[in-house]
């Protein structure tokens, strides 16, 4: 193999995958240079081709609570495979994963297992329009609930609520029921309703949002999404494929005092293997085909070798004190790096809950996607590669939040804190 084995591999890569990989974020495109390619990983450290270690803050973007390879996951797993890999029939371990999820998720009685936090959103949305007999979505702008074309829009240059897609290939009449509103902005969602809150299904909203940087929802927004729902007969999607014990063992929809009807799940119940997850109240949910009329199905869908991870993964996080002291870590990180940052005189902040965390270089928190968008991008760039550099893996996107997992030491965040001091510093003299 050449030196840099990374850019050999990239280079045939982009021969024969579009853009070299099969999700975009990973092109590092809004950071520039060649992505790293992996060869293994094991607890918080990856490995890339060329053989260097790199202390991970990605962990598969959220799965990975309890680290890379955790060696029960690994046994679960292997157990599983040798049992077969797929059935295409019920299994047990199905019931064993609905049970520990309605047991730890406050508001979710049934539950249906699909493969991607995609295919959740997408079939949340159908059963919301199922049950409410309307068309209409509300959508958060800078929330990210996957792929599906619905999903796809931004805002318009018009009014208020005119989306348009974000992708060639969505139908302007697959999005013209999307309405969208600014996050952590509840007056504009009172007009929305006003206007139009007979024929709207639902809101889908991340109550903390990972896809545009770390933002948590206000609290006063939070309860006015329920407010507006519960007033115009609406149902309330928490779309928890990230937050879900990820940010508590409840979830987020556990730190706010407030009751979702639905809820979307995927990235820590699969372990690190493909899922995804929808839930909620039983009345609604079956609604869903064979107990109810609204299809919705997956050749894979509850897999059990998936399920053996997620539910060991589940079983490790669910036991006492784990997220205390998973929030020990990233609190410890976030509040070094601020004040790290502060040292240098960076334009620096840093928000946290749980095991997931965020940062800015603005001089405070946004609170929406638009200020999130004000935050010095050049600034990002320049810590990312120097940090990568240094042995520091964190997402490759200003708008992408990072994760700690049970497998990180003090001692990796403490060298993590100095290797961002020597950055900063770097950093003011440029
Ligand atoms: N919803 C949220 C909040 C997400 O963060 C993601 C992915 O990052 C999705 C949905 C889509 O999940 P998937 O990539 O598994 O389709």
């Amino acid at each position: 193999m050449p030196k840099n084995n990374s850019q050999a591999l990239y280079t045939k890569a982009c021969r024969l995958m579009p853009g070299g990989v099969n999700s975009p974020v990973r092109a590092f495109k809004s950071v520039g240079g060649t992505p790293l390619f992996i060869n293994s990983a094991y607890a918080a450290r990856i490995r890339d081709a060329d053989g260097k270690d790199y202390l991970d803050y990605v962990g598969s973007w959220g799965p990975l609570i309890i680290g890379h390879a955790h060696p029960e996951v690994v046994a679960a797993v292997t157990q599983a495979a040798q049992k077969g890999l797929s059935f295409g029939a019920p299994t047990a371990i199905e019931i064993r994963m609905a049970e520990k999820i309605c047991s730890l998720m406050p508001n979710i009685e049934m539950v249906r297992l699909v493969n991607s936090g995609s295919e959740a959103t997408m079939s949340a949305i159908r059963l919301a329009r199922a049950y409410t007999e309307r068309p209409k979505i509300i959508k958060l702008e800078g929330c990210y609930h996957g792929h599906a074309d619905s999903l796809l829009a931004q805002a318009g240059s018009g009014a208020l609520s005119l989306s348009v897609p974000t992708s060639p290939g969505v139908n302007a009449a697959v999005i013209k029921d999307t309405l969208l509103a600014p996050y952590n902005d509840s007056q504009q969602i009172q007009k929305l309703f006003a206007q139009h809150g007979s024929n709207i299904a639902a809101v889908i909203v991340e109550p903390i949002a990972g896809n545009m940087g770390f933002i948590r929802g206000q609290d006063e927004f939070v309860h006015s999404l329920r407010r507006c729902c519960d007033e115009y007969d609406s149902l309330l999607i928490f779309d928890e494929v990230m937050s879900g014990f990820r940010v508590a063992l409840g979830g987020a929809q556990s730190l706010y005092s407030v009751r979702p009807d639905l809820i979307t799940l995927g990235k820590v119940i699969g372990g690190g293997l493909p899922v995804g997850a929808f839930g909620g109240r039983a009345e609604i949910m079956s609604q869903l085909a064979p107990s109810g009329s609204v299809y919705q199905a997956g050749t894979l869908s509850g897999n059990p070798v998936t399920l053996a991870a997620g539910l060991k993964t589940l079983e490790i996080v669910s036991k006492p004190d784990f997220f205390a002291s998973l929030a020990e870590k990233t609190q410890s990180l976030c509040q070094g790096l601020e004040a790290a940052a502060g040292r240098a005189d960076i334009p620096f902040c840093c928000d946290w809950q749980g095991g997931m965390f965020g940062f800015f270089f603005a001089a405070s928190l946004p609170h929406n996607l638009e200020q999130a968008q004000q935050s010095n991008q050049n600034l990002f760039r320049a810590f990312y590669h120097a940090m990568l550099q240094r042995g520091f893996y964190f997402a490759p996107s200003a708008f992408e939040c990072g994760f700690v997992s049970s497998a990180h030491q003090q001692t990796d965040i403490d060298a993590s804190i100095a290797a961002a001091q020597e950055v900063f510093q770097q950093l003011r003299a440029l």
